[in-house]
């Protein structure tokens, strides 16, 4: 099963890298993420420089944490979307998810991924448990707007963080959006498909 690779910034080592790259190159990890805000740094930072190259060579996303954090711990200014417009532009090769939809920041979120072709975004983590009537309906209205103002949501993918939250309210919620079949595909599994390569039927 394919997975995607946490990287810790503070932490990680140099044969990290190379146990990485081997991992990359037999296809067993699809992507990279990183987690601004639950450690101090910045996404373009140039210490993630070595990072950003890794993913390039190997054409996957690199994801990055974005709004919320689930710690107290956390510092919050590094986990800002906007954060990610820098390495956006810095590095147009680069496939880049603004995880979380920069909750509660989306709309720096939608601005990041309306002008940056390489910049994609998802909705995972933006609830605990169950979406209640009016979160769910606040979210919404925010999700919409970003289709609204972003255009065409090429660049939007679905995600839960299952465990932290249930599928079934999050299905729910997708259905909530209102969104036409065809972008409500693209949601839910083709543009993962197309940018994690993943191969499935029909893209
Ligand atoms: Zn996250």
């Amino acid at each position: 099963m394919p997975v995607i690779a946490g990287v810790s910034f503070l932490n990680y080592k140099e044969r990290d890298l190379r146990e990485l790259s081997d991992y990359l190159r037999e296809g067993v990890v699809k992507g990279l993420k990183l987690y601004p805000g639950y450690e101090p740094f910045y996404p373009y930072d140039s210490r993630c420089r070595v990072l950003y190259e890794l993913a390039v060579e190997y054409d996957v996303p690199v994801m990055i944490h974005t709004g919320d954090t689930y710690s107290s711990k956390a510092k919050g200014r590094y986990a800002h979307p906007l954060a990610v417009d820098d390495v956006a532009v810095d590095f147009p090769d680069l496939k880049l998810v603004i995880c979380h939809v920069g909750n509660p920041w989306v709309r720096d979120c939608m601005e990041v991924v309306y002008r940056n072709k390489n910049a994609h975004a998802d909705i995972s983590g933006l609830v605990l448990g169950d979406f209640t009537e009016r979160f769910e309906a606040f979210m919404v209205e925010q999700v919409r707007e970003m289709v609204l103002y972003a255009g065409d949501p090429n660049y939007l993918l679905y995600g839960t963080d299952w465990p932290i939250c249930r599928m079934r309210t999050y299905l729910k919620f997708v259905r909530s959006l209102g969104l036409s079949e065809e972008h409500y595909e693209k949601i839910m599994w083709k543009n993962a498909n197309r940018l994690f390569k993943l191969g499935l039927a029909e893209v």
